[in-house]
């Protein structure tokens, strides 16, 4: 897609970061010269001058030498509820107002939370592959282990996580949570640990935004608690976990299985979880589907038109 530099001149300039999924370059393109900024490329290689970029459309890693080539950068519309991506203190000193996509995200990953939890526990990826090899003309399929009436552990009682609670109770789990603090009015059973939240639950499910104090936060020490029984799901972010110690307690046989959908290097995923029958695995597509990406596309465009237009912004972080 390429603009020209008339077009550029009467529109205002909007960088994304692509590849994105969905409708959003063809909505921005309608109101504004949309610059596509390709992984791997330096954004000083565009044909653009860098100072006319007042919008940045993100989704993945924000470098701050990028922020720092675009001196007029008024907005960073993320696409997406984590901001983890962005130096938001950076962004705070300079100006720049950030903006994500709560709320419209939130059905989706909680739907992936419970397939995923389903789905480890009745080994659906190897039922599958069994009726698809033709194994079953010749044996039955292994008994597996009920999906419902568990104890559930949620790290991180926000939207998501609250969203998981209410699928759950569904399920007869039995919900209790771990956050910085006790959230009035929930009734769920609350622990300040999340140690003795992982050794109260037969699911553990990561639910929490990464943030410095949630770096590693589920390590050795929490996945141990967990146990041998224990089923860790992950579609927070990837670095919540101590990956090389969650393969390592999947190896040893000290937790009982996993379902993730992130990863702390993505796309890479450690090469021992490809193989497990316990372990099932989703490319990060917690929002990846058509209605919800078309919701986002709006959100992300409405933040946009609202900084142009000097209004409030609809869902602003900084
Ligand atoms: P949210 O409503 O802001 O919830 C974030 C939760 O993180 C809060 O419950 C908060 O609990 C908890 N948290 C923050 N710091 C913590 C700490 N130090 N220790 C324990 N808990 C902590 O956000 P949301 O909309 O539910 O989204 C949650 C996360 O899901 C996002 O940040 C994003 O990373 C991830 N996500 C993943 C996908 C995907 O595709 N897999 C899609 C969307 C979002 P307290 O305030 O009680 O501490």
């Amino acid at each position: 897609m390429a603009n020209t530099n008339d077009q550029r001149s009467e529109k205002e300039c909007v960088l994304v970061q692509t590849p994105l999924l969905g409708g959003i370059l063809q909505g921005l393109e309608e109101h504004y010269s949309v610059i596509q900024l390709v992984a791997g490329v330096d954004a000083a290689d565009l044909k653009v001058s860098l100072s006319s970029i007042r919008a940045l459309v993100s989704w993945r890693k924000v470098p701050v030498d990028l922020l720092e080539s675009l001196g007029n950068l008024g907005i960073i519309a993320n696409y997406g509820v984590g901001v983890d991506n962005i130096d938001l203190d950076y962004c705070r000193n300079r100006g720049i107002r950030v903006t994500n996509t709560p709320d419209v995200v939130t059905d989706d990953v909680a739907d992936l939370a419970i397939l995923l939890m389903l789905a480890v526990r009745r080994k659906l990826q190897k039922a599958h592959e069994f009726v698809r090899d033709r194994s079953w003309e010749n044996m039955r399929f292994p008994l597996t282990r009920k999906a419902s009436g568990l104890r559930l552990g949620i790290l991180g009682l926000g939207r998501i996580g609250m969203a998981i609670a209410k699928r759950a109770e569904g399920f007869d789990y039995i919900i209790s949570y771990h956050g910085r603090t006790k959230k009035p009015g929930i009734s769920y059973t609350f622990y300040s640990k999340i140690s003795e939240l992982a050794a109260n639950s037969d699911i553990l499910v990561i639910a929490c935004a990464l943030t410095d104090d949630t770096k590693h936060l589920v390590d050795k020490d929490v996945l141990d608690a967990l146990g041998p029984e224990g089923i860790l799901i992950n579609i927070g972010r990837g670095p919540v976990v101590d990956e090389p110690a969650l393969v390592k307690a999947l190896l040893e046989k000290r937790l009982g299985g996993a379902g993730l959908d992130v990863f702390e290097n993505e796309p890479h995923v450690p090469r021992e979880l490809l193989n497990m029958d316990n372990v099932i695995l989703t490319p990060h597509v917690g929002t990846a589907t058509w209605e919800t990406r078309r919701t986002m596309d709006k959100l992300v465009q409405d933040n946009i038109d609202a900084f142009f237009a000097g209004k409030p912004l609809l869902t602003p972080v900084v």
